[in-house]
């Protein structure tokens, strides 16, 4: 495609010839997932935008965007299009949409989720961000083209909370992980990550949203650990929604955080956020992506869109760095997982890293995937135990040798 014609893709995406709601009247919503609703209501209602924040995802939100959606499409866009019409419902006549090109069903999620609402009869208009394409500069006049707003302190104000807000509540979570399999207490992890929580949410100046990520650390250090416990590291990769939302992932990482495992998610919202949004020759360390492409290698010769190249990169990178086993989460149905969980088993016998796949969907039943997750903890907790016991042996007949 060449570069005229894709500009002007972009500009009728962002600048849609139905638009007809003036910025002041505007009511703006977006889909749910996880965490990210902290620092986009920073950043949209700094813009001076009114807001409908759509409810966490529930089983009845899952009722909704199964009953309007077609029966092979996967959960996150389910749930994305519940999203919306609860939204709407609720007032909202902007929707801001997230999509990317390419070689998934992602690609088609706009023009889908589109057709369908104004089928039901909703009207609105439409915000797309191209993910793929989207830095800095399109980004803002995505948010322009919203708001209208001219103001230069009103975008720094809301950026600034935004990012802020999305690093604090990253670190809460970073941090709920490791404490949670270690604290003497049970339950304090839990309570302060809440704390947090709400604590980022509410917080609504610039110096307050700076302060946060170092407050959280230290309110994190005061809870009592055990720090000589042996806890089985697990990464957590997959599909990029079903990883962040916990309801899509049934609280995957409380039920390892209870089982006794630390668990590492390898996507956080604010360091893809920094990935995409900063320009490229201020992001000096090697991103996320490229390690993984360059760990996936021997497995993979390109991305094939979704995180496919990043679910097998980062296996790699796993059974290189001393992790104990891998948890690979994907949506029912997900075309580039399903490649990736070919690939996974293969990874698996020739790393020798322990992998288990765990895919989601509409049944809201958590009693068998707590089973499945019980029994992978227990093979890794033996596996852990074996090589300390090994390592042991050798270090003991070393010692004998001297
Ligand atoms: S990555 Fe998978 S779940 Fe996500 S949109 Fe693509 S096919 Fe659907």
């Amino acid at each position: 495609m060449n570069k005229n014609r894709q500009r002007e893709e972009q500009k009728n995406r962002f600048f849609q010839k139905d638009n007809t709601i003036a910025a002041k009247d505007r009511i703006v919503a977006w889909p749910r997932m996880g965490n990210i609703d902290l620092a986009l209501v920073a950043l949209v209602s700094s813009l001076g935008v009114k807001i409908v924040e759509p409810p966490p995802n529930t089983n009845e939100a899952l009722e909704i965007g199964v009953k309007n959606s077609i029966e092979g499409i996967c959960l996150p866009y389910k749930l994305n299009l519940a999203n919306y019409i609860m939204a709407l419902e609720k007032g909202a006549n902007t929707l801001m949409m997230f999509q990317a090109p390419g070689s998934c069903r992602f690609g088609n999620y706009t023009k889908m989720a589109q057709k369908t609402l104004k089928k039901l009869g909703y009207k609105f208009d439409m915000v797309v961000f191209d993910m793929y394409q989207s830095k800095m500069k399109q980004t803002l006049q995505a948010f322009w083209h919203v708001t209208r707003c001219m103001n230069p302190y009103r975008y720094y104000k809301g950026f600034s909370m935004g990012f802020n807000k999305a690093f604090a509540i990253d670190t809460a979570e970073r941090l709920l992980f490791y404490t949670r399999p270690r604290e003497l207490n049970k339950g304090d992890a839990e309570r302060c990550y809440k704390k947090w929580y709400k604590i980022i949410r509410e917080t609504n100046s610039v110096l307050g949203c700076k302060r946060l990520k170092k407050q959280v650390i230290e309110d994190f250090k005061q809870i009592p650990i055990d720090k000589k416990k042996i806890v089985p590291k697990v990464y957590l990769l997959g599909e990029f929604f079903v990883l962040l939302d916990p309801y899509a992932n049934k609280e995957i990482e409380k039920t390892l955080g209870d089982l006794g495992v630390e668990v590492e998610r390898q996507i956080f919202f604010s360091d893809w956020l920094e990935h995409v949004l900063k320009p490229s020759f201020l992001y000096k360390k090697e991103s996320h992506r490229e390690r993984c492409v360059r760990f996936a290698e021997k497995y993979m010769k390109r991305a094939i869109g979704g995180e496919t190249i990043e679910t097998v990169g980062d296996t790699v990178f796993a059974s290189k760095n001393g992790i104990d086993g891998v948890i690979h989460i994907m949506p029912f149905s997900c075309m580039p997982e399903i490649v990736s969980q070919n690939i996974l088993s293969k990874v698996s016998r020739e790393e020798d890293i322990p992998v288990m796949s765990l895919v989601f969907d509409e049944q809201t039943g958590k009693a068998g995937y707590q089973t499945r997750i019980e029994a992978f903890i227990d093979l890794v907790k033996r596996k852990k135990m074996k090589s300390k016991i090994k390592n042991e042996n050798k270090k003991e007949e070393m010692l004998a040798k001297c």
